[in-house]
């Protein structure tokens, strides 16, 4: 492989900063990352609002699945700027929080709701099918009990699409599966049963929110190796040329792109005209999140929890995250103040009253009781993100492997969350990876693994 001597990399989200670390710590000293906007990080950076309280791009937690990824963590800030915290998280139906995982604590059900769910269950463990999509694998493996209050309601609005156009392969550690004589065992015993998932310990920075890791790591790889305010508009393999929005051009030997494949395709000349068919196939979502800054402290029945997911049409959002909890820094003035954030995802399929959004959660949130009578809102910050979730629909794959084919035959190569649109290697720690194995490959001839064979 001839030495790549000049490395662009688009994007300064985890990916691209991965990868930029990666190279540096394999010594290769020359590189770029260009980013469209003004900030690192992307969907994890963060914000602070006009009144002061710090937000994320939806609830980000930091758990990891790769020893390189938890080291690099330890490396960007120091022990004492970590909060770390144990998962408190449940599921909010008829009125009551039920703990996470819902499928695990049915004993938490009212009488008849336990029953149904249970029946559910014992009859999908008799029956024996191989489901086709998603809808089919969670009447499989849960019941109509469970399906119908949490798991299917919840999942039409985390993912906003017919659940019967998505695939489950990508479930992976990402959903419990239940495992009928544990759960008997909790009804025996009526206790609790929530410490499944990788996500069970996470970690969170004490200062500037998730998004204070990404502009350690920024800093670490150094400003002058990043160009903010390049939006990519052209590349040209042939001659390995990028042109940028704002008029000005790069040369590269070696690309790695991570914003949203679909639209790098759409940049990339010469591209036969299946790819880019390809690349149209491709779907995902909208989020917004919204912010909500409060007077006085959090409610008992939410001052313990992490997050709580609401599958109930009554609610507009999906999830809601006490963000306060996380650091008593996310507030000004912590012990005055408290914060929750909520994420309601959109699509042609499920579209969303965006002006109203943030109104309609305060409401909501009074209307349950979950905000105290005495409470006032302090903040209401709201952002769309245009691209929320990747989605796992049933031509995925045949879509992304014949367009990241033709991406290879031109010597390019895309990662990350949108940049390789699989919403299974989606996260945080993923993403990184994909970044640091693309150097691997690059600089080492390594084979990447995260990315091919999650
Ligand atoms: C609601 C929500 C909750 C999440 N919760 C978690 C969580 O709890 N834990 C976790 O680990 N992960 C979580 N994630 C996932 C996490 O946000 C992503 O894993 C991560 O940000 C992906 O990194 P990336 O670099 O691949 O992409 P991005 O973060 O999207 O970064 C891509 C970068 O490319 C830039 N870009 C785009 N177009 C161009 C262009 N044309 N030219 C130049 N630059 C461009 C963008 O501005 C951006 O900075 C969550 C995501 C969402 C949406």
């Amino acid at each position: 492989m001839p030495r790549p001597e000049r490395i662009a990399i688009i994007g300064a989200g985890p990916t691209g900063l991965g990868a930029a670390w990666r190279l540096l710590e394999l010594g290769r000293e020359e590189l770029t990352i260009f980013e469209a906007s003004g900030a690192v990080g992307g969907l994890s950076s963060s914000v602070v609002d006009g009144r002061g309280f710090t937000w994320d791009m939806g609830g980000h937690v930091e758990f990891s699945h790769y020893p390189y990824y938890d080291r690099v963590l330890d490396e960007l800030l120091a022990p004492h700027a970590w909060l770390r915290h144990e998962r408190v998280a449940a599921v909010r139906v008829q009125g009551r929080f039920v703990p996470y995982p819902f499928q695990y604590n049915i004993h938490r059900l009212p009488a008849a709701a336990r029953r149904r769910c249970l029946k559910g269950l014992e009859e999908a463990a008799k029956r024996r099918t191989r489901p086709e999509d998603f809808a089919r694998w969670i009447l499989a493996s849960f019941g109509k009990g469970i399906a119908d209050l949490f798991m299917t309601p919840y999942n039409r609005k985390v993912w906003a699409w017919p659940l019967e156009e998505l695939s489950y392969g990508w479930v992976g550690d990402r959903v419990a599966v239940t495992d009928l004589a544990r759960l008997r065992r909790t009804l025996r015993t009526g206790q609790d049963d929530a410490d499944w998932g990788p996500n069970r310990f996470f970690r969170f920075p004490a200062r500037g929110g998730t998004g204070a890791i990404w502009r350690a790591a920024a800093d670490r790889i150094g400003p002058g190796r990043i160009r903010l305010r390049h939006r990519l508009a052209a590349v040209d393999p042939r001659s390995r040329t990028l042109r940028f929005s704002n008029g000005r051009t790069a040369r590269f030997d070696a690309l790695l792109n991570t914003s949203p494949l679909d639209l790098f395709a759409r940049c990339v000349a010469g591209l036969p005209e299946s790819a880019l068919r390809a690349a149209r196939r491709l779907r995902a979502n909208s989020t917004h999140v919204v912010g909500i800054g409060l007077s006085g402290r959090p409610p008992e029945a939410l001052a313990d929890k992490c997050w709580m997911y609401f599958p109930e049409s009554a609610h507009p959002f999906y999830r809601l995250t006490v963000f306060s909890r996380y650091s008593p820094d996310n507030v000004p003035a912590p012990g005055r103040q408290w914060s929750l954030m909520a994420e309601v995802n959109e699509s042609p399929f499920q579209p969303a009253r965006s002006a109203r959004i943030a109104a309609d959660a305060v409401r909501s949130l009074r209307r349950e009781g979950l905000l105290p009578s005495g409470c006032r809102v302090l903040s209401l910050w709201h952002r769309r993100l245009l691209r929320g979730y990747p989605l796992p629909t049933l031509d995925r794959d045949e879509a992304l492997g014949a367009l990241q084919r033709e991406l290879e035959r031109l010597g390019l190569q895309s990662r990350g969350r949108f940049g390789g649109w699989r919403y299974e290697v989606g996260n945080q720690d993923h993403s990184f990876m994909q970044g640091v194995e693309w150097a691997d490959r690059l600089l080492r001839g390594r084979r990447e693994k995260v990315y091919r064979a999650p």
